[in-house]
């Protein structure tokens, strides 16, 4: 869940390991620290808090002039965010340091073992053991002591390294938490993710796992789980540094909104040719399953709920959804006739792996939606649909979210017409609208004007509702947890036929209620919900589409939506949620990129 970083090359290392570090800190921010090889042997400096205050420290520090080290950027799962817990870690003899993404599930066990043999620990976490197996095996080697290392090591891990002995050298080890290698000239680099890395070089390798990989300033060496040197692939990255920069927005998160009707666009447009929705080489039979689950955490779990709806309407096929986090636990009645689909933006979402593997086990087929290239995800997927969201870092997913929706579209209109169930003039229909969907997302950003009155006259109340039925209500989902991840306002979704049987108690006079009202069929369904709750004192805001203009007498204030498919509304009806919850945090002074206590890419379990 944390960032790292290394470096090796011929330039100061730590200014680099700042620098990398400030762009994974969306990754976790309790804490942070670098370690880099001097004269006097490994020097290290940490902070509690964000990047900002490692880079105060590191500039009234003397001495800190290696040109090879390793960064750390926590969120810490074993021991409390405090300087001994930041990473890195070093070994009681001060030969060794390093930095760990995962979680070491045996650490308890070799922390015993190695405290037996005299060693003594420092901090509270289970990375610490790694460091000190390191020291206790090494005998000159230090890949050999790595590779003995990790084949202790249950859990996940990706982990960076340093040693006294070996100047200029940095090693690697990845199991289960991402690790790419930044090929430069003159100089090497390690890092979670390329935002750290794509101001120096858009050449990557991706590290699998099992393997460990060691970077001097010319050279690159990776080998596999036996040791044995691996030839691999170079990647270039096709999004450049303007992606991963704020352009002039006071944050990600708004930067992200803005670019929806890109994202989406770029989403669709090399999917949809000569009319007909085009899967990149998906080589799925639709007939050969009997049911789709769907299985993802947070938001992607809310795209998850909405495309359970437009899949089982287009497909009439039962269709599923559930988090990843009790999927994998449930025992699902699976087989080789179902499809799970698994989403995910990062790719590394360790619940949403463990299902895919859980499913794997039972004989299902796993789609997924993915974000990111090459990401673990990707990979264990017998089949994959990429999003192209392009880079995203502000904490709370929008454009991520968005583009998953989308991709839910194509994919539900491709599979239906391969079933026989959907064609001519209603297919085409779906097919221009699809194609319409990044001019009415632009259209959505132009009608939400009003989410900013509204954020001022209610971001300090102390609750708020999102109602709606069936899309609406899976939208709804989605609105209300924005609202929550970054306003820190507390909010509650509900299913709008659902509140009278009981939650409509907490409708008090004043209370806001969002109404979600893009469901044409069920639109005097809502309408009558919205009754309910006025009647007990709420103000109504209501999302309706620009041809809904009956809201107008029932709605104390309404926000237009563009009008779209009935089957397409979420990735409208989404934006100006966003936009509200965005304002709210902003009214309420929150740190809108890095909300507290969340990380982007959610690798432990
Ligand atoms: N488990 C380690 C810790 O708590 C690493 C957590 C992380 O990935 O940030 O320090």
């Amino acid at each position: 869940m944390c960032g790292i970083i290394g470096y090796t090359g011929c330039d100061k290392a730590v200014p680099i390991l700042l620098e990398g570090l400030k762009n994974l800190e969306y990754r976790g921010y309790d804490s942070a620290g670098v370690a880099v090889q001097t004269a006097d042997g490994i020097r290290m400096i940490k902070a509690t808090g964000k990047v900002e205050n490692l880079a105060a420290k590191a500039e009234s520090t003397l001495g800190l002039y290696g040109v090879c080290g390793i960064g750390h950027t926590r969120w810490a799962t074993h021991g409390s965010p405090s300087d001994v817990n930041a990473h890195p870690h070093m070994s009681a003899d001060g030969r060794f340091a390093i930095v760990h993404n995962g979680i070491i599930e045996n650490y308890l066990e070799l922390k015993k073992d190695l405290e037996k043999k005299g060693v003594e620990f420092k901090s509270e976490t289970d990375t610490e053991v790694i460091v000190q197996l390191l020291a206790y095996y090494y005998d000159g080697d230090v890949r050999k002591s790595l590779m003995r290392t990790v084949a202790r090591l249950t859990g996940s891990y990706a982990v960076a390294v340093i040693c006294a002995d070996c100047p200029g050298v940095v090693y690697a080890a990845r199991m289960s938490s991402p690790l790419i290698v930044g090929v430069g000239a003159g100089e090497n680099y390690f890092a979670s993710d390329i935002t750290a890395l794509i101001r120096h070089t858009k050449d990557v390798i991706d590290l699998d796992d099992g393997e460990t990989a060691e970077i001097s300033m010319d050279g690159v060496r990776i080998f596999n789980r036996y040791g044995r040197p691996v030839e691999k692939k170079l990647r270039h990255i096709l999004w450049d540094i303007a992606a991963a920069e704020k352009g002039g927005y006071p944050h990600f998160m708004l930067k992200e909104i803005m670019e929806q009707p890109q994202a989406i666009k770029a989403t669709i447009e090399p999917r949809i040719k000569n009319g007909r929705v085009e899967l990149d080489d998906l080589d799925i039979d639709m007939s050969a399953f009997d049911r789709v689950l769907i299985t993802a955490c947070g938001s992607a779990y809310h795209a998850g709920c909405v495309g359970r709806l437009v899949i089982e309407t287009l497909c009439r096929i039962p269709v599923e959804a559930e988090v990843a986090s009790e999927f994998r636990y449930r025992n699902a009645v699976m087989s080789e006739k179902t499809l799970v689909i698994a989403i995910s933006q990062s790719g590394e979402t360790a619940d949403t792996i463990a299902a895919m593997r859980e499913a794997k086990k039972n004989g299902a087929t796993v789609l997924a939606i993915v974000n990111v290239v090459g990401s673990t995800i990707a990979k264990l997927a017998d089949h994959v649909i990429y999003t192209w969201a392009g880079p995203e870092i502000a904490v709370a997913t929008t454009k991520g979210y968005v583009t998953q929706l989308v991709v839910l579209d194509l994919f539900a209109v491709w599979a239906a017409e391969r079933l026989g169930r959907l064609g001519g003039e209603e297919y085409d229909g779906l097919i221009r609208s699809i194609k319409a969907l990044p001019s009415k997302a632009q259209r959505a950003l132009d009608l939400s004007g009003g989410a900013k009155e509204l954020a001022k006259i209610y971001h300090d109340r102390s609750s708020m509702f999102f109602i709606g039925r069936n899309l609406d209500y899976a939208v709804a989902m989605e609105g209300s947890l924005k609202l929550k991840e970054i306003s820190y306002l507390h909010s509650e979704a509900y299913a709008a036929g659902e509140l009278k049987h009981g939650t409509i108690a907490l409708i008090e006079p004043g209370r806001l209620v969002a109404a979600l009202c893009c469901c044409d069929r069920l639109y005097e369904k809502t309408a009558s919900n919205i009754q309910q709750v006025k009647a007990r004192g709420a103000k109504v805001l209501a999302l309706a589409p620009e041809s809904n203009r009956a809201i107008y007498g029932e709605a104390d204030y309404v926000i237009q939506v563009p009008d779209v498919h009935p089957l397409l509304f979420p990735a409208v009806e989404i934006i100006p949620m966003q936009l509200f919850a965005y304002c709210v945090a902003l009214e309420n002074g929150c740190d809108i990129d890095k909300p507290k206590n969340l990380a982007k890419s959610v690798t432990v379990e």
